[in-house]
């Protein structure tokens, strides 16, 4: 049962000190359920997006079964919230420890990796065996992408062959993956990527059962409308069913932020202002990671008896520590009449917010609350959700 209906309702009940992390359960599931049944094949959760273990529950309790994890203690968590769960290990470096633990205590059997080296790795630490599946992870360019991921792991497809034959021998079954970067505006992306694992495949000559086109679904932010995530699923559908692959080599999608984003928002109270500088009690060590780091633009809303006042005004935000980087420029556009005591919510930050939250400078306390309005955007209903176009994409926007 959700506790207040919405933030308005929220705040003029409570008052909060604290910044309260609202829930949207409605929200999430609905984004689960979509992925299940619209993506043309599996869809794996990647939990760094947002660990919390009721979202992984209510994920798994809508269909999806898998759960891409990098670290140990992502291992550790899933394999307690959730011991039916499938785990992928889709981090392409790990220590010998840690494939140990994963393969022996907790069941683990799906491996990425770049290089010989993490291969020997995996051999050694499951102790040679013979029922692994080894996804190969590709470099792809992140051009599509607001959050490049193409800096730091994969091999070229061009350099591949040798990585892709050696791990042909050792694995059960052989997958290929990448990642496009986060909040990719444009399906080509895929189209492209995927392109590259053509060649790979070509240079290798190996038979591959599973083609992961990784995470990089997009969400909705101010000024980043992407187009309906349907011609995403159909321009990868297209493209991969053109590798030369075998008619049952699977398709694995490894979506953090179109699962997440819309689980949470945030109600801020305002401390102080000055001029177009809000100062709010939480920030950049806080859920706002990405808005101070990278000047993410979430979306926001007045709340209390302002609420109703045209939102005409630009701010930027400082958050509760005593460090200068606690800065989110911004902008956000507010009434004008914003004031010491006011509340805001901020929206979509179930992906990449709640999970970023440290206790540096001894803030960081939260409440948590459960709503049932709709969250700020959805890419789940409404215009943003092209259903009748699926079968029909004749264009890909390119911008
Ligand atoms: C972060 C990550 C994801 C999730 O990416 P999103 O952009 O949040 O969808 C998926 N796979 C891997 C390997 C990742 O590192």
């Amino acid at each position: 049962m959700h506790n207040f209906h919405d933030a308005q309702e929220l705040t003029e009940a409570l008052r909060p000190e604290n910044p309260v992390l609202l829930k949207r359960p409605h929200a999430a599931r609905r984004a689960a359920r979509y992925f299940i049944r619209q993506f043309p094949g599996k869809s794996l959760y990647a939990v760094k997006a947002n660990p919390a273990p009721e979202l992984l529950q209510l994920l798994f309790d809508e269909g999806v079964t898998h759960f891409d994890v990098a670290s140990i203690d992502e291992v550790r968590l899933v394999a307690r919230v959730l011991p039916e769960a499938v785990q992928c290990f889709m981090h392409p470096i790990k220590s010998e420890a840690v494939i140990r633990e994963a393969y022996h205590q907790h069941g683990v059997r799906v491996f990425a990796l770049d290089s010989l080296e993490e291969l020997e790795k995996i051999r050694r630490a499951t102790d040679e065996a013979s029922d692994l599946t080894l996804c190969v992870r590709i470099k792809v360019p992140s051009e599509f992408a607001q959050i490049s991921l193409a800096a730091k792991f994969g091999i070229e497809a061009d350099d591949s062959v040798e990585l892709l034959q050696c791990t042909r021998q050792t694995a059960d079954a052989l997958g290929i993956c990448f990642h496009v970067g986060s909040q990719t505006m444009t399906p080509l992306a895929y189209v492209h990527a995927l392109e590259r694992v053509r060649t790979a495949i070509v240079n290798a000559s190996v038979t591959v059962d599973i083609v992961d086109v990784g995470g990089g679904f997009p969400s909705i932010y101010p000024d980043m409308v992407p187009t309906s995530l349907n011609h995403y699923f159909h321009a990868i559908d297209r493209t991969f069913e053109d590798l030369p692959i075998s008619y049952s080599a699977e398709l694995w999608c490894e979506p953090g932020r179109a699962l997440a984003a819309e689980y949470n928002s945030l109600v801020v109270k305002v401390e102080q202002r000055r001029d177009n500088e809000l100062y709010i009690n939480d920030g950049a060590y806080g859920t706002l990671f990405d808005a101070a780091h990278i000047g993410w633009r979430f979306p926001v809303r007045m709340l209390g008896e302002n609420a109703i006042a045209a939102a005409d005004t630009e701010f930027g935000f400082y958050g509760p520590t005593c460090d200068d980087m606690d800065h989110m420029p911004g902008p956000f556009v507010l009434p004008g009449t914003v004031a010491a005591g006011d509340y805001i919510e901020i929206g979509m930050l179930g992906a990449y917010g709640a999970a970023m939250r440290t206790k540096f400078n001894g803030f960081g306390s939260l409440d948590e609350y459960e709503v049932a309005d709709e969250p700020m955007a959805s890419a789940y209903v409404g215009d943003n959700l092209d259903l009748a176009d699926r079968q029909n994409v004749v264009s890909f926007p390119t911008g």
